[in-house]
């Protein structure tokens, strides 16, 4: 018999597969194994080398030039609601006055 994992919420031993997905009969959470396995691919350190998620909160550490802006983003220019991707820069987010862009995780610190 193959080994589930335990619950990613409450840790329960008691997880059992529905075709998919692992479900948790102690909390009722329900996950896919390999949605989950795909996301923890993706990794975004930050200055102090916290790890960013989803909807993280972060600050610039430093001034930020950015391409085709008519000014630069200033150190400690808060950056609501960011979310992970690949790549070299792997922050995507919105800042205002600037709008859409993408930053890199080792510029910002988590708040
Ligand atoms: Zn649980």
């Amino acid at each position: 018999m193959e080994t589930l994992p335990n619950c990613v919420k409450c840790q329960s031993e008691y997880v059992y597969e529905d075709g998919a997905l692992l479900v948790c009969p102690e909390c009722a959470y329900e996950w896919n194994p390999a949605e989950l396995a795909e996301e923890d691919a993706i990794l975004a350190i930050d200055a102090n080398g916290n790890r960013l998620a989803d909807g993280d909160t972060v600050t610039l550490i430093k001034d930020l030039k950015v391409k085709g802006a008519p000014k630069d983003l200033k150190q400690g220019t808060r950056v609501k609601n960011i979310r992970i991707v690949e790549g070299d820069h792997n922050i995507d987010c919105k800042i205002d006055g600037f709008g859409a862009m993408k930053l890199k995780s080792e510029f910002v610190k988590k708040i």
